[in-house]
């Protein structure tokens, strides 16, 4: 049985202060979580913030990326221990607006996610198809390439701490959502490339999110698909209440 998860990806939105009354209220919405993990991942900026709010929750903090290096001369760049010092346990990788805007390829991906696992971060490894792959019957193609380079050398026994997120690009913050069927066709078809790749109890342990407008109203029935273990959720993360019923739909 793979337990639920459920993150919130803020992306460049809320200053400290605003970061911390959505934190409190969506503490507020969830005060029993404990069914489903509850993932929270501000800009770096307020990371302490919504880490001093949740600190007495079940709810965790996540970060929006990770550099792949120690410390050092990387401008711009956070490290993993200055996360690890602030309580984050998740990281978010490979998400389509840094792969888009920042150029991120999926060989600095898997570097970063063997950083975050070596340090002990749970990564959430986003893949997903534009649009045009999708149209071009190429869906499974750019998917599978994005797995196996994002997750090249991760070894089996990790499969039980990383998450990956299926987030079709042509369904973000756009309000168009995959029906459950297509997401669940592509969850299965992930699903089997780890098997492939690292066997099958690492298959079944791996949890795989889907991302792309969910909302309370489609999330119970994305929830209920045998291969889709929760859902990364942009938009609708900066409301308490949206946020928390998608929890609520996952328990
Ligand atoms: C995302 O960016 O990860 C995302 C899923 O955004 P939205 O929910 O707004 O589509």
């Amino acid at each position: 049985m793979r337990k639920k998860i459920i993150a919130g990806n803020w992306k460049m939105n809320k200053t400290v202060s605003e970061a911390v009354d959505l934190a409190s209220a969506i503490k507020r919405e969830l005060a029993d979580c404990s069914a489903v993990d509850v993932v929270l991942c501000p800009p770096f900026t307020a990371v302490k913030a919504v880490s001093d709010v949740v600190s007495e929750t079940l709810i965790t903090v996540g970060a929006q990326n990770m550099s792949s290096e120690e410390n050092g001369a990387y401008t711009g760049e956070i490290s993993h221990s200055m996360l690890k010092e602030l309580f984050v346990r998740y990281v978010i990788l490979g998400h389509s607006e840094r792969r888009e805007y920042y150029k991120e390829t999926d060989f600095w991906i898997n570097k970063k996610v063997k950083k975050a696992l070596e340090k002990n971060l749970r990564p959430i490894l986003c893949v997903g198809e534009k649009l045009e792959d999708r149209e071009a019957g190429n869906t499974e193609k750019v998917v599978e390439v994005q797995v196996r380079e994002g997750l090249k050398d991760v070894p089996a026994d990790a499969y039980t701490e990383l998450v990956i997120a299926y987030e079709p690009v042509w369904a973000i913050g756009t309000g168009k959502t995959a029906t459950s069927e297509q997401a669940q066709e592509v969850h299965a078809f992930i699903r089997g490339i780890i098997k492939d790749m690292v066997g099958k109890e690492a298959a079944d342990a791996v949890r795989i999110q889907y991302g792309g407008s969910m909302k309370p109203d489609n999330a119970a029935e994305l929830l209920a698909q045998p291969d889709i273990d929760g859902g990364l959720i942009g938009g609708a993360a900066l409301d308490a209440k949206s946020f928390a019923a998608i929890v609520k739909a996952a328990m």
